[in-house]
């Protein structure tokens, strides 16, 4: 595979166990806004540790960003990532994946499944484009929401919040289920854009198809071959 060798500019904490970290972009490195890359720590020991995460800035800017969330597992490669000073170093592959923005849609998160959509929503603001587009993003609690400000920024009331495991009188409370699905959902012509734990995508994905959208209309990555993302 071919790997670039990048430092890190900047690692800041965002949320509950959440990092945006900043690195430098490779000369002529190029992705669309949607895609991930498989990226490791450049040491002896961990170069090897290869895991995918998405892009969450835009094509165009400086340096690359990414968003990572990790549960402070001594061994996780994320929890390590969170712990990195700026001047270390990373391995980046090339950019890869299928979600990318096809047209007008809902997009619907679950968890670290948000970050491919932060790239292609903040796209979307840049072209003038985000209208008609609407979210559902589903976290744990209210301390897991990623870069919610940004969100409600550009979606206004088209961004709604579900928290699965805390009752909270700001959030909608419970899983991303049909009743939920029919109570957002305005039609069915307009695209589906699902990210997050492998099961989040393959029930919803089954719910969205039941309730009369097209299968070409539901864009997702396929994550079987490779680690997921979490709630
Ligand atoms: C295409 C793609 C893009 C991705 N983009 C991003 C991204 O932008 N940001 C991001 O943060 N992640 C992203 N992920 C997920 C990320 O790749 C994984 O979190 C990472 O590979 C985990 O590696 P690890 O070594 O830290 O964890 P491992 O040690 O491999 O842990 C195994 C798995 O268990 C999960 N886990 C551990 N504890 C818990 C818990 N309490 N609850 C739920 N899950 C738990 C870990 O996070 C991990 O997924 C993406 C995944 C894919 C497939």
């Amino acid at each position: 595979m071919d790997n670039y060798e990048v430092k890190i500019i900047s690692n800041t904490k965002i949320a509950h166990n959440t990092n945006k970290i900043k690195v430098e972009k490779p000369a002529g490195y190029k992705f669309i806004p949607g895609q991930g890359a498989y990226v490791s720590i450049n040491t002896q020991d961990l170069k090897n540790e290869e895991r995918p995460f998405s892009f969450t800035g835009l094509p165009e800017w400086k340096e690359l960003e990414f968003i990572i969330k990790s549960y402070e597992k001594d061994n996780e490669i994320t929890n390590k990532l969170n712990k990195l000073k700026p001047g270390s170093e990373l391995l980046i592959g090339k950019a890869w994946g299928d979600i990318k923005y096809k047209g007008m849609g809902m997009f619907i998160a679950g968890g670290t499944g948000i970050t491919p959509f932060i790239s292609i929503l903040r796209d979307l603001k840049q072209k003038n484009n985000l209208a008609g587009n609407s979210l559902i993003y589903l976290n744990k609690t209210e301390s897991d929401i990623i870069l919610k400000d940004e969100l409600e920024e550009m979606l206004g009331s088209e961004a709604a919040f579900l928290l699965s495991r805390e009752k909270n009188n700001k959030y909608f409370h419970g899983r991303i289920d049909e009743l939920v699905l029919r109570m957002f959902i305005v039609d069915y012509v307009r695209d589906f854009y699902v990210c997050g734990p492998e099961a989040f995508v393959k029930d919803i994905t089954s719910m969205l198809k039941e309730l009369g959208a097209d299968a070409d209309s539901i864009i997702f990555e396929d994550t079987s071959l490779v680690d997921n993302f979490n709630l």
